[in-house]
């Protein structure tokens, strides 16, 4: 497996490889790997001839209050647990090379952006999307793999490719969880033995809607009601957002049906957490 760090030797590796005819399959991350990351790699490496993974912890997505500093990192063991699934290349930018002195260009989705994660956390998004533009510029890949658990990230994604045209086929990959349920995420290593137990809160309550809904309860009212209060029932825990509605628009709906998403961001002490549910 190869370590890159430089734009330039990045994009001959790409270069070389395709010029070869071999197909690119790609797995932008922040690092500090769990099993979440290593199953979208094993997806990469079905989809494609070569997996390049990227590390990188963008400093444009975090806000000035969040997490950015502490964000758990181990380049170390992030090299051996890809190199365990077969990772070809992972490309592991430096921020002064990828935002230089001067760099003001931005891609935004405002519509999808707009409520979720993007009204709690103001500007994550615009961060997200113009950083994960500029991977697919170096890395020039055939196909990426994105997790719904950053379910709005995936729309969010999927839509910046079809308007700017960008020859990029986007597969999702379902949410990984540990044998509990509780979603696989990083931010998990914040949490105390107590806070992991409340954790558990988000999946108990998407599970509880989703029972709900197969059971013909259809009404966003009901439903949210009974999400908000297995949640606020459990100690250490607030509500960042409780979202009902379409999996399309990300728009709240009365009712809901097939197509629908139950998100929720929940903070347990403080971490914050996201999870979903596609109905
Ligand atoms: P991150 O390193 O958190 O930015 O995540 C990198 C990629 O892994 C994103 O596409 C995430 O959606 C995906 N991912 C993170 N956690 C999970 C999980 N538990 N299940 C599926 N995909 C995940």
């Amino acid at each position: 497996m190869e370590l890159i760090r430089s734009i330039s030797k990045m994009r001959d590796w790409s270069k070389s490889h395709r010029e070869r005819g071999r197909k690119i399959a790609f797995v932008p991350t922040m690092g500090y790997f769990h099993d979440g990351h290593l199953a979208l790699m094993k997806r990469a490496s079905e989809l494609g001839d070569k997996v390049v993974v990227s590390i990188f912890v963008n400093p444009t997505q975090f806000g000035p209050t969040e997490d950015f500093a502490r964000y758990p990192r181990n380049l170390d063991r992030d090299i051996d647990l890809a190199s365990s699934v077969g990772v070809d290349c992972i490309f592991y930018p430096e921020a002064s090379e990828m935002y230089p002195e001067g760099f003001d260009t931005w891609v935004e989705v405002p519509g999808l952006a707009k409520g979720l994660c993007g009204a709690s956390r103001p500007g994550h998004f615009r961060g997200v999307t113009t950083v994960v533009l500029k991977l697919f510029n170096i890395v020039a890949p055939h196909v990426a793999v994105f997790g719904q658990k950053d379910y709005q990230q995936l729309k969010i994604i999927q839509k910046m490719v079809r308007d700017l045209n960008i020859p990029i086929e986007i597969v999702p990959h379902p949410i990984v969880r540990e044998p509990d349920g509780l979603a696989m995420s990083s931010r998990n290593t914040y949490l105390s033995a107590e806070e992991r137990k409340s954790a558990l809160c988000l999946y108990k309550a998407l599970m509880r809607a989703k029972e709900l809904y197969e059971g013909g309860v259809t009404s966003a009212k009901a439903l949210r009601q009974e999400v908000e209060e297995i949640i606020r029932s459990t100690p250490l825990t607030r509500i960042d957002y409780c979202f009902l509605g379409s999996g399309e628009t990300l728009t709240e709906e009365e009712e809901l049906g097939p197509g629908s998403v139950i998100a929720l961001a929940v903070w347990v002490g403080k971490t914050r957490l996201i999870d979903n549910v596609l109905l």
